[in-house]
């Protein structure tokens, strides 16, 4: 059996758990620096479905491709900290503003660059919650797409075998490869972080954050170039700059509304069936449900 070529598509999103005032800006974007930065979590069950299967070929690769500001590349040295081989960091301000087709144009673009068996993503990302954006880099690449995914097995070299989580149950899909699969949260959690690896590679920094790096450090990276982690930008892709960021991008988001709950806003209810019955009275009158 040949050695896998396998991407992940990742996306360090903000700690929607903690998100305060200050997390929106007037705009509608998300003020990204006044938010804890993480690992989408889906991200992190697609990674270890790649690492599976790297265990069970040996001599696969897997790299992660992430799009962002150049704090970003801190989820391809997570990813290397777990087994990963490297990573792609894609950022360029003119990608700023982008909704999901403009993410997928830039990111199908970016995969050109790259061969691959497999390609990964997770189900959805904490903050746009679209989960859209694998369909539609499946579409733009012309691959096919399995959706859902809790567990991918492959059959030999053209057939992918993938369980999937839906609502009704668990189904079992054969797929052609090369093909994009989606992972569901409900997938194997990501094995952790591995010490030796962390040592390896802690000093890895894409160029951005390299740029105020000392002599010695680029002395280190002469001397172990796994440290240097690939950035692309606009440049560095085959695309038309009008299909990227705010321009290739047709949601406009009109308003956004912070929704922070106030202590008075929370009630506590017994399980009587009169609480439950008043509640649900509550929420069809207000409109909540129904
Ligand atoms: C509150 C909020 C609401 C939004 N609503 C919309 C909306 O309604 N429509 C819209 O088009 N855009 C919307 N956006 C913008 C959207 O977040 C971005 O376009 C984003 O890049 C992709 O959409 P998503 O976050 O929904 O990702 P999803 O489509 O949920 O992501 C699915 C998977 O795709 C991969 N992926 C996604 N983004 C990246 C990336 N940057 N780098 C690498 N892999 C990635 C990951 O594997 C991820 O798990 C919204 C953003 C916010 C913060």
């Amino acid at each position: 059996m040949k050695k896998l070529k396998i991407v992940v598509l990742a996306k360090q999103v903000p700690d929607t758990r903690n998100v305060g005032k200050d997390a929106m800006k007037a705009d509608g974007t998300v003020n990204r620096a006044a938010l804890p930065a993480i690992f989408n979590p889906e991200d992190l069950n697609a990674l270890e479905q790649a690492l599976r299967l790297k265990d069970a070929f040996p001599g696969s690769q897997v790299h992660v491709l992430t799009m962002g500001p150049g704090r970003a590349a801190e989820i391809i040295r997570e990813a290397m900290y777990r087994g990963a081989d490297g990573g792609y960091l894609l950022s360029d301000r003119a990608f700023a503003g982008s909704d999901t087709l403009a993410t997928s144009y830039a990111l199908s673009r970016a995969l050109d660059n790259l061969e691959y068996d497999l390609i990964l993503c997770g189900r959805q990302a904490i903050d746009g919650d679209t989960a859209q954006v694998g369909p539609q880099v499946a579409e733009k690449l012309g691959l096919p797409q399995v959706t859902y995914a809790e567990e991918i097995r492959v059959i030999n070299e053209r057939t992918l075998r993938v369980r999937r989580r839906l609502e009704r149950g668990v189904e079992e899909v054969e797929c052609p490869a090369p093909a994009v699969v989606t992972v569901n949260g409900s997938a194997a959690p990501c094995r952790p972080r591995n010490a030796r690896l962390v040592m390896k590679y802690k000093r890895a920094r894409a160029t951005q954050e390299a740029q105020d790096a000392s002599e010695d450090y680029f002395a280190l990276v002469n001397e172990r170039p796994y440290l240097k982690l690939t950035e692309w930008n606009v440049n560095d892709i085959r695309c038309e700059t009008r299909e990227l960021g705010l321009s290739g991008s047709p949601t406009k988001v009109k308003a956004i509304e912070n929704v922070v709950f106030q202590a008075k806003e929370a009630k506590t209810l017994s399980a009587t069936d009169g609480d439950i019955d008043a509640l649900m009275k509550e929420l069809i009158a207000n409109h909540t449900i129904g």
